[in-house]
């Protein structure tokens, strides 16, 4: 059975340690870090952002894993792969630099990969070399919705673990079947295989998470476990959500890969009001449909001009090409885009969000009656 750890928590030092600490205790986190271990720390470094926002993990959180692993004389190495800006601005703008000053430390982005053999469909995916051949693998996610996948969790979380542009590239290979991408998300934790989570939910984001679009939500929760899969099902539990509606959840499920009795130490606490992105299906019916359904039915994404810094993360970004710019304005090719939405992720000033076509919205309601 796996054991998911809650405890209450805020962001402050001298009660956060102790309580990091004992839940790392608890999860036997200190056996399996050996003196001169090389231990990757992978937070969530979405992109530069102040803490307050909820978008990156919280400095002081990786402050606690950092003195956890230099505690046990092992060699702590914070990375990822940033979907938006340097990972230098992130570690930065995060106030990650200034809270681990003076800290034993080395900061490392993810650059290069490795062939991870993954069985079908994938076959074979690339990942971060560091991460694939740590000693441990401290999975340190912020929980947050995800307009494309409902949550981004803990499972959801190692999807940095493949480098820089390979992940708009497996967006597009993926394509707009999101139980594919989920597969796939599911495929890298197998590769994975990180040794702790601990996922921030102190302060969290509901809304249009994952980006500047979603709204930073106090939950006042730290939850731990050795298993990503058990620890996110937890937090769904937490959420009032049904746990197979996360798609990770559902595929690692089925695949055995979770077990559905989870123990949990501690009260999870009562969430009310934690608002969730609208999922829509993207596409149903006939497959020769599909196509159609895509251009007219499904929400598309659109720029809110006077938001719009023209900074060009989202036409770098775009799987699919579908972003052009032309005189200071953005133009979407709606017919190459497959709507993952990362555009709407990546976009550092919250310009852009999903919007339901005219003829999505009367489909919709044909099909409620
Ligand atoms: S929409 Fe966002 S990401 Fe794209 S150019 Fe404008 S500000 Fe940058
Ligand atoms: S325009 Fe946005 S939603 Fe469409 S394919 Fe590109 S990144 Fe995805």
């Amino acid at each position: 059975m796996s054991v998911v750890i809650v405890r209450k928590a805020l962001y402050d030092y001298p009660i956060l340690r102790p309580l990091f600490f004992e839940i790392m205790d608890s999860i036997a986190a200190g056996s399996l870090i050996k003196k001169n271990s090389r231990v990757i720390i992978k937070p969530n470094l979405l992109a530069p952002a102040s803490p307050e926002k909820a978008i990156v993990t919280h400095p002081l959180i990786i402050k606690a894993a950092v003195e956890y692993v230099n505690q046990k004389d092992a060699i702590p190495v914070v990375s990822d792969s940033p979907a938006v800006g340097s990972f230098e601005k992130i570690l930065k703008e995060s106030g990650i630099r200034e809270a681990l000053k003076g800290l034993r430390v080395e900061y490392r982005e993810f650059k290069e990969s490795e062939i991870v053999p993954v069985g079908e469909p994938f076959k074979k995916i690339e990942l971060a070399s560091d991460a694939v051949n740590a000693d441990v693998l401290i999975n340190l996610p912020k929980l947050k919705t995800h307009t494309q996948m409902l949550l981004t969790l803990a499972v959801k979380n190692l999807f940095g673990c493949i480098v820089g542009l390979r992940k708009p590239e497996w967006h597009l290979r993926a394509g707009v079947d999101r139980e594919m991408f989920a597969r796939l998300l599911v495929k890298v934790y197998q590769a994975i295989q990180p040794t702790i989570n601990i996922i921030d939910g102190i302060l969290a984001m509901h809304g249009q998470g994952p980006g500047k679009r979603g709204e930073p939500k106090e939950l006042r929760v730290l939850m731990g476990s050795r298993d990503a899969a058990a620890l996110d099902s937890a937090v769904c539990r937490m959420l009032n959500i049904e746990p197979c509606k996360l798609l990770t959840n559902k595929i690692a499920l089925e695949q055995g890969l979770v077990n559905e009795a989870i123990h949990i130490d501690g009260t999870l606490p009562e969430v009310g009001d934690f608002k969730l992105p609208e999922i829509i299906p993207l596409v149903f019916g006939p497959h020769i449909l599909h196509g159609f359904m895509r251009r007219h039915l499904v929400q598309r994404p659109e720029c809110t001009n006077s938001l719009c810094k023209f900074c060009g993360e989202c036409w770098e970004y775009c799987p699919a090409g579908a972003i052009t710019h032309h005189k200071k304005k953005i133009y979407f090719n709606y017919d190459k885009c497959m709507r993952c939405y990362c555009c709407i992720e990546v976009c550092p000033h919250g310009a852009l969000s999903a919007h339901e076509t005219v003829t999505g919205k009367i489909a919709r309601k044909i099909l409620k009656r």
